[in-house]
């Protein structure tokens, strides 16, 4: 039978707008001693909006146009901001036989010539010379080419969430060492770990690569509590020791593969979950 604690903790957790999908996620919380959070999404709101653009041969207005194109046909945090930001402009623009390349970005058709949008991954897989200057945005970035071609780039901002700085405190108080993984560019996920002060951060990773680094610090003997709300962080929930999934933004199959889903996706609550952990240990007997 299940100690009537455990009902109690599950009880906590839910009021604090935690779900937690089975009591014996509230042991494992206990043992925790290492968090790994995704960047975009869970410790920034994924809510891009366009910054700067920058053309090579097209138009600002023709580099916007072929670019929302193709990213109509995604939906990525990054695509969906660029789209925005073409509004109202010609829509006549219609891309064809997109493909989404995962961790790089999409490729399609317009008007008969090739179009790739994405990150410098993507111009460096099909071969395509772009200015150095590209490098050192510190910017998330949308790259595009046409027909192998440089054509410009977009960069794209996101906001830090409001308690994200407080809740990498309050792990760091609970002796707990934090790390970030992100497929988003070095720079950006360096700046983005100095201002919250976590302890080690990881970017350029593709899907795989995250569960490389996760596999990593559990062989390494750490136990892992792993935070994420993409479609591509569902391997690595499933992974970790306690699989943790943003409710509001995250995809259907990170919520699903979660052990524990925070509802209103603040960072905070991560630690909220654990101290319901130790608090519901220490009065199950
Ligand atoms: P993350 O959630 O950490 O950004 P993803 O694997 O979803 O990880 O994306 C990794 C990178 O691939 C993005 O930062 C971006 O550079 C590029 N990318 C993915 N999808 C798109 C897209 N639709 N348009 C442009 N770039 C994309
Ligand atoms: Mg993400």
């Amino acid at each position: 039978s299940i100690p009537l604690g455990y009902f109690g903790g599950i009880g906590l957790a839910s009021r604090n707008g935690i779900l937690f999908k089975g009591s014996n996620f509230l042991d494992v919380m206990t043992k925790i001693n290492t968090v790994i959070m995704d960047k975009t999404g869970t410790l920034t709101k994924g809510v891009f909006k366009v910054q700067e653009i920058k053309t090579a041969a097209l138009s600002k207005e023709e580099l916007v146009s072929l670019a929302a194109a193709i990213e109509a046909n995604s939906t990525h945090p990054i695509a969906k901001a660029v789209v925005e930001y073409a509004g109202n402009q010609d829509k006549s623009v219609k891309a064809e036989n997109v493909e989404e390349i995962s961790g790089h970005g999409l490729k399609g058709s317009v008007n008969g010539k090739t179009v790739l949008a994405g990150n410098v991954k993507l111009l460096k897989k099909f071969n395509v010379q772009y200015p150095s200057e590209v490098d050192n945005l510190v910017d998330t970035v949308v790259v595009l080419a046409v027909d192998n071609q440089y054509a410009g780039y977009i960069t794209i901002a996101d906001e830090i969430k409001e308690d994200a700085k407080e809740a990498i405190e309050r792990m760091h108080s609970l002796k707990l060492q934090t790390v970030m993984l992100s497929g988003d560019k070095q720079a950006v996920v360096d700046k983005v770990a100095k201002t919250l002060g976590i302890d080690q951060a990881f970017g350029d990773l593709l899907p795989d690569g995250k569960v490389e680094k996760v596999q990593g610090f559990k062989n390494a003997g750490s136990r892992i509590a792993f935070v994420g709300d993409g479609v591509n962080d569902a391997p690595v929930v499933a992974l970790a020791d306690a699989g943790i999934a943003m409710g509001g933004l995250g995809s259907d199959a990170t919520i699903e593969t979660a052990d524990i889903v925070i509802q209103n996706d603040q960072p905070s609550k991560i630690t909220t979950a654990i101290r319901v952990g130790k608090i519901t240990n220490r009065v199950v007997w």
